[in-house]
């Protein structure tokens, strides 16, 4: 490692300690030339899939790609960047831990479907509606209609701010 203050090449560990969830090697280094003291990051590389493309072509993995198609999906609603960073991290990871070396791309794309649905309907079925590229308008609306079903189940989701406020009854004097 070359010592950003004077380029010299020898130097020593003074400290070594792992980040908090363990994926980062933060170590204290002191040049052994300037003296002076820097610090160095180590990390695993992470080894995602190629992506294989409908016709068949292989591309490199593009979080970028991933996140842009979410930002377009998530237009307007209430998203935050911050929620998409961490969809795509999720699939990041969860295709490193497969540990292919190939993956088809509308594998990713059902991916992110998943995590699109418990996070927000409307972009869910935007996202879908374009990435599946329904075959006809029958099939999208079974899509749909599967989604409401589902949604009914759920429980409102402020139920507090549509009951009745009860008013106590006043205490007689
Ligand atoms: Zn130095």
């Amino acid at each position: 490692m070359k010592c950003p203050f004077c380029g010299g090449f020898d130097n020593r560990v003074i400290d070594s300690r792992l980040s908090a969830g363990g994926e980062v090697t933060r170590r204290r280094r002191e040049c052994e030339g300037c003296e002076r003291r820097y610090t160095t990051y180590e990390r695993v590389e992470e080894v995602l899939p190629l992506v294989v493309k409908r016709d068949d072509r292989r591309e490199v993995f593009d979080r970028m790609k991933i996140l842009s198609g979410l930002r377009r999906a998530c237009e307007k609603r209430p998203v935050s960047e911050e929620l998409l960073e961490k969809v795509v991290d999720r699939i990041e990871r969860e295709l490193v831990d497969a540990g292919d070396k190939e993956v088809p791309s509308t594998h990713i794309g059902e991916k992110v479907m998943r995590q699109l649905k418990d996070l927000d309907q409307v972009a869910y079925v935007r996202f879908a509606s374009v990435y599946r590229s329904f075959k006809d308008i029958r099939e999208f609306m079974d899509e749909l209609s599967t989604l409401l079903d589902r949604g009914a189940e759920r429980p409102p989701e402020r139920p507090a701010a549509f009951a009745p406020t009860r008013t106590e009854p006043k205490e007689r004097v």
